[in-house]
């Protein structure tokens, strides 16, 4: 069975993690977000593939969800030292190799599919990792400056420095309209058998990946079932805070609310956890089919019956 996710960072990794245990011999290919991807230090980081490439190869923290395991420091202390920041953005001495071996072969003219292909021979996911694309998109948002007026600052700015503290007016994926889908994405939706959005943020992973131009076209039309997992469980993120940036677009930060943002278009079925089961009847009458399931990624094992009840609902709305 060929699987088809969409993913972002935390979320997207832990349930790929689920996934993989659950359909071991299934082939699944990972449409991973380049939205949040920064450059920092000279060097190019791409934290929402990363944090799938650790997280499936056994490389990840696992408290925190992102970054090495037993990583250490030294790097960010030098370059504190020398005064030179950001430091708000923790990247540890494992993790500064990854990012110089994919800056330095971008250098050499290999485009990021190509290089994320190369770190994965090292983490052997288990799975087929692609950005979304080859080019540059970088996800802005906009908020209030202290003088009443209002700037866009890089995603990680918002996010990392700021914790979304700050009232976020609009999000742009700045790049997405020009973007092409990386080699293999298009094609890999289109032979899929099955197509998932994993318990990720609705809008500045999975949304910005459906920003490049062709990908949500190629989700509407592939055969293959869509079935998504709620990443908002009793009105608020499980983890996170995504509801700063589902305001931000207008949606409020309800289970049912995020599957009509998604739309029938795009979605066959829509898992909500328990605790929102009254919210099947909404979903429903959008012309998504959906169950209450518990979705706590809690272990391997909770996130592997998560898995199997989104394939067991695709196969119920199999067209
Ligand atoms: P990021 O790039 O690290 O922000 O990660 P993602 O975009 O993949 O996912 C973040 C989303 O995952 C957040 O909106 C969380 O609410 C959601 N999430 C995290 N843990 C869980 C969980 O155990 N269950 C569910 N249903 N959602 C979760
Ligand atoms: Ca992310």
């Amino acid at each position: 069975m060929r699987i088809v996710v969409l993913a972002g960072g935390i979320g997207g990794a832990r349930f790929l993690r689920g996934l993989t245990s659950a359909a071991p011999d299934a082939d699944i290919t990972v449409i991973g977000n380049t939205g949040d991807d920064i450059h920092l230090f000279g060097l190019k980081v791409c934290p929402d593939l990363d944090t799938v490439m650790y997280t499936l190869g056994g490389g990840i923290h696992e408290e925190q969800g992102w970054g090495r395991a037993d990583e250490t420091f030294a790097v960010k202390e030098e370059l504190a030292a020398y005064g030179v920041g950001p430091e708000w953005f923790g990247l540890g001495d494992r993790d500064f190799a990854t990012h110089i071996v994919r800056t330095q072969m971008i250098a050499a003219g290999y485009p990021l599919s190509a290089v994320t292909e190369a770190l994965c021979e090292r983490w052997r996911p288990g799975v087929r990792l692609l950005p979304m694309t080859d080019d540059r998109v970088e996800t802005h948002v906009l908020i209030d400056t202290e003088d009443g007026g209002r700037k866009a600052v890089h995603f990680q700015e918002y996010w990392v420095r700021l914790r979304a503290s700050v009232p976020a007016h609009a999000v742009v994926p700045v790049g997405a309209e020009q973007a092409k889908p990386a080699p293999g994405v298009l094609e890999a939706l289109a032979a899929a058998d099955v197509v998932l959005f994993p318990p990720s943020n609705p809008v500045v992973s999975v949304g910005t990946i459906l920003a490049v131009p062709g990908i949500r076209e190629a989700v509407v039309e592939t055969a293959a079932p869509v079935v998504g997992l709620s990443p908002i469980i009793g009105d608020a993120p499980v983890r996170g805070m995504a509801d700063k940036v589902l305001a931000a677009v207008g949606v409020e930060s309800t289970a049912a609310a995020v599957a009509e943002h998604y739309g029938s278009d795009l979605l066959d079925g829509w898992l909500v956890d328990r605790t929102d089961a009254a919210a099947v009847e909404r979903v429903t009458a959008a012309g998504i089919r959906c169950r209450a399931v518990p979705l706590l990624m809690t272990d391997t094992a909770a996130t592997a019956a998560m898995a199997r009840e989104a394939l067991a609902l695709a196969e119920e709305v199999r067209p």
